[in-house]
């Protein structure tokens, strides 16, 4: 492995890395600092989240910055509000020593003119989401005329959120004469076209075998019946007692039942998802950086790119549809040549989505059992003996208090006392465990009863219905879109929603029967691009809601979403505003027609 030194960076950058702690490069580092270095070429740099990407392109960018010339020399996109304060602060650890050198983070949902003063100062570095930059490029207020480099950070991300014209109205305003570094955790066509539109012959970087992931971590899986994914949840968190993780869910009403559930039951829990402030966001992702909240449950999008050392688990508590979320998502933990494991709890209609990532991934899950209440007792038994063995006493202060003690113990046998310790903690468990279930459910393949006509034991869905939309690929909506809008007009949450089917012009989608009428009722009157959102039952039960069809769809309520010019989308006269899925990015921006 080579030193820092030796990869051509300058003895005084040298110094500030080690001092942080980077003993050696990482392989990225490794191979792109060079490259980088030279200041002439393009590179495309295939990593996974948490390989030390941020230090390849922040490193050779601080050396090749002329940081005596106050103009605007770099530009960093980032998908994400915290994706590009995260990039920010380490670039500013890294330029310890550069007195002269100024960086500015723009993103959108904080003060555009504090924002707008300091680039007026003069900023060498800006670290921006795309939503935001163009706000600021069409104010005239950020000049780009003397960029020599561009970065894209998380390219599929911001790809993924629907930034893909505002990349391409920045990218092409900007001098030819400029150098593309991009960074993506996964290579999907739309980054390919990046390249091939705005590259001029980029040298590429593999990092490990494409999408296999971070070797460190270890993928799990438990199937349970849908119901029971919070109780596996639970009986999961009790049975690691030192668990510190992130949950994530597929939409925003998961992430805040979820959370509610946990806070509620005397977990040390907290959400984050596109509804928050900012301000909550930033309350929320403090404790959870300095370890004072345990169990963050966020959405996708929400906790993108958050780097936070020593989380132990994610948990998954359903299969995203997209092979790139689950890549984001495990990429949370082991982090930094740490270990760490990546949970999904899933019903057994998802075992075919574990099946295509092992594919994809490379990598085999291995399927644990939910623990048993007797287990989940003895782990906290033996987690609070531990403790007790761990901790330190301070024998001066406890001293004068001793004789008392031992005076009130005095008729109990050293047994007896170990037994009344430990069931101070532990009655509580016992109590709760007593009669407790077993969740694990068998692996044998589910076969969708609504498609079938056949139920496989998957009680969530033994009456559903499959629904036709007729929206879909062609208005730019990805799957966790279409479920997000699902959600928020059937204001239903994600767990009552099966297969979705993404075809060009209509999509459908599987829903328990229970939620299709107030789901066919909450899109009464939405439009998308001005065309009127239409929904019909497909299959055996479609006769039963045909009439009633014709009126609902054509009644006087109008909503809209997508194919604005840059607002949220937001019902017509109710206070319902959109929700699910996450859209927005957290920095509460998103634009054109590239949203869903
Ligand atoms: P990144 O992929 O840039 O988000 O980095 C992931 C984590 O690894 C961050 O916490 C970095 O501070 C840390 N890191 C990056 N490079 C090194 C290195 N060479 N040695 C030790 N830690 C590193």
């Amino acid at each position: 492995m080579k030193s820092f030194d030796a990869l051509g960076l300058s003895g005084q950058l040298v110094e500030t890395i080690r001092l942080m702690g980077f003993e050696s490069p990482t392989p990225i580092q490794e191979q792109a600092i060079p490259i980088l270095l030279t200041g002439n070429t393009d590179l495309v740099g295939l990593a996974q989240t948490g390989t030390g990407k941020t230090a390849a392109f922040g490193l050779p960018l601080l050396e090749l910055i002329d940081d005596s010339n106050r103009s605007t020399q770099a530009l960093i996109l980032a998908p994400t509000r915290e994706l590009s304060v995260q990039i920010t602060s380490d670039l500013e650890k890294f330029s310890a020593g550069m007195k002269n050198l100024s960086i500015v983070t723009v993103y959108g949902g904080a003060s555009i003119s504090d924002q707008i003063r300091k680039i007026r100062q003069g900023v060498q570095i800006i670290v921006a989401t795309p939503g935001r930059l163009i706000d600021l490029l069409s104010r005239k207020v950020v000049d780009l005329t003397a960029i020599r480099y561009v970065i894209l950070d998380e390219a599929d991300e911001m790809l993924n959120m629907g930034f893909k014209e505002d990349i391409d109205d920045i990218l092409s305003t900007m001098p030819k004469q400029k150098n593309v570094w991009l960074f993506s955790a996964t290579m999907p066509r739309e980054v390919r076209e990046i390249s091939k539109n705005y590259m001029t012959n980029p040298q590429e970087l593999t990092m490990g075998e494409r999408n296999q992931g971070n070797e460190n971590i270890d993928h799990q899986y438990i199937v349970v019946d849908d119901r029971d994914k919070y109780l596996a949840l639970k009986r999961f968190v009790d049975y690691t007692p030192d668990i510190f993780g992130v949950i994530f869910c597929r939409t925003k009403i998961d992430t805040q039942k979820i959370a509610e559930h946990l806070i509620k039951d005397g977990y040390n829990a907290d959400s984050l998802h596109g509804d928050l402030t900012q301000m909550q966001r930033d309350r929320v992702m403090r404790s959870f950086k300095n370890k004072t909240l345990q169990l963050l449950v966020a959405t996708d999008v929400a906790a993108r790119g958050i780097d936070v050392s020593g989380i132990t688990h994610v948990i998954h508590m359903n299969m995203p549809d997209e092979m790139e979320y689950y890549t984001h998502r495990s990429g949370r933990t082991a982090r930094a040549g740490k270990k760490g494991i990546s949970l999904a709890i899933i019903s057994k209609k998802e075992i075919g989505r574990i099946q295509q990532v092992e594919r994809s991934l490379k990598r085999k899950f291995s399927k644990i059992n939910v623990p048993s209440g007797d287990e989940v007792c003895q782990n906290k038994l033996l987690a609070l003996v531990h403790k007790v063995k761990q901790v330190e006493v301070n024998e001066e202060e406890i001293d004068s208090f001793l004789p008392e003690v031992y005076h009130e113990l005095k008729d109990l046998t050293k047994e007896d006392i170990i037994k009344r310790f430990a069931s101070i903690e532990f009655n509580r468990f016992l109590e709760y465990y007593r009669d407790a279930k077993d969740l694990n459910k068998s692996e044998g393949r589910a076969t969708r009863s609504y498609e079938s006509g056949s139920d496989a034991g998957d009680d969530q869905f033994i009456t559903g219905d499959r629904i036709f939309i007729n929206v879909g690929k062609m208005d730019d909506l990805e799957k966790g879109t279409l479920l997000g809008l699902i959600c928020d007009f059937g204001e239903v949450t994600g767990d009552v929603v099966g297969k979705i089917d993404l075809k060009g012009a209509y999509s459908f989608f599987e829903v328990d029967k229970k939620y299709t009428e107030q789901i066919m009722k909450g899109f009464e009157g939405v439009e998308v691009r001005g065309r009127k959102v239409r929904l019909e039952l497909s299959g055996p039960n479609k006769e039963q809601y045909s009439d009633k069809k014709k009126e609902r769809f054509y009644g006087s309520k109008k909503e809209s979403f997508g194919g604005g010019s840059g607002g949220e989308r937001r019902s017509g006269g109710g206070d319902r505003r959109s929700s699910g899925g996450d859209r927005r990015s957290s920095g509460g921006e998103r634009k054109g027609r590239g949203r869903y």
